[in-house]
């Protein structure tokens, strides 16, 4: 289990994060849902320390990792928790100038000080569980968006992380590549990945997701189960978001 409690993150005098907290159990899928602008994105980065809260404390109860980071955490542990939670980007993010393989070498040889030969070994490994096999050798502009995103995911999963945070990964696709990653990310799920995933995609969030959260200006506006937010929901907020968007 994973503890998040009371992020806050400004950027100038614009306050973003307004206290969130959040229990993620390990194995689950965690849906975050919530308006344009409202911080979703950025809670998604403070998960990682690709942004630095200003306040609030993110803990493993294994006991392995707690960050506060009101006590101002040195790098050594904000590298800890960046190699705790691998990161899908939205555009994906990967290096042009390197094949798929070597995109997925880079983090375990540079940043965990892997052998070349074992990071490559596990690189292959990974391009066949996302599809790839066949793509090792292609720079990122011989792929399609989908199979780009899903090198993204198979870079994410080579640092071998506890957590898979996943930042609208099927929002720069054309509409007929979306089900190819979604695949990939329900293949993850059921694998027993503990993963947090801010998408529109709500159909996703309804078949996939064990606990699903509406943020809306920064702040957690109602959680629950996919069930209880789609179907059940009192909140006049949920409500008016989920008509906006269904
Ligand atoms: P969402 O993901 O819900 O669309 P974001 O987390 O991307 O929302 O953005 C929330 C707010 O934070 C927006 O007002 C955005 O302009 C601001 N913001 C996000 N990142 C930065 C940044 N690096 N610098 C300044 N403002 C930012």
């Amino acid at each position: 289990m994973i503890q998040v409690s009371n992020i806050h993150k400004a950027f100038g005098s614009n306050q973003v994060l307004k206290g969130i907290d959040l229990t993620i159990h390990k194995g689950q899928v965690v849906v975050i849902l919530g308006p344009s602008g409202s911080g979703k994105t950025t809670f998604l980065r403070c998960l990682n320390a690709l942004e630095i809260p200003d306040q609030g404390v993110i803990a493993f109860d294994d006991g392995s990792l707690t960050v506060d980071f009101a006590t101002k955490p040195k790098k050594k542990t904000l590298l800890a928790l960046q190699r705790k939670a691998g990161m899908v980007f939205q555009s994906y993010n990967l290096f042009p100038h390197k094949t798929a393989l070597e995109n997925l070498m880079l983090g375990p040889t540079v940043v965990q000080g892997q052998s070349k030969a074992q990071a490559r070994e596990q690189a292959l490994a990974l391009l066949e569980k996302v599809g790839l096999s066949d793509k090792a050798d292609l720079y990122p502009f011989q792929l399609s968006g989908g199979q780009q995103q899903r090198v993204g995911i198979a870079r994410a999963l080579a640092i071998e992380p506890s957590l898979l945070l996943f930042d609208e990964p099927t929002s720069a696709l054309d509409p007929e590549l979306v089900q190819d990653v979604l695949g990939t990310m329900k293949q993850l799920a059921s694998e027993g990945w503990t993963m947090v995933v801010v998408t529109h995609e709500i159909n996703f969030a309804r078949d996939v997701a064990d606990h699903v959260v509406l943020i809306e200006d920064g702040v957690v506006v109602e959680e629950g189960s996919a069930q209880q937010l789609f179907e059940d929901s009192k909140h006049p907020r949920t409500q008016a978001f989920l008509q906006r968007i269904v």
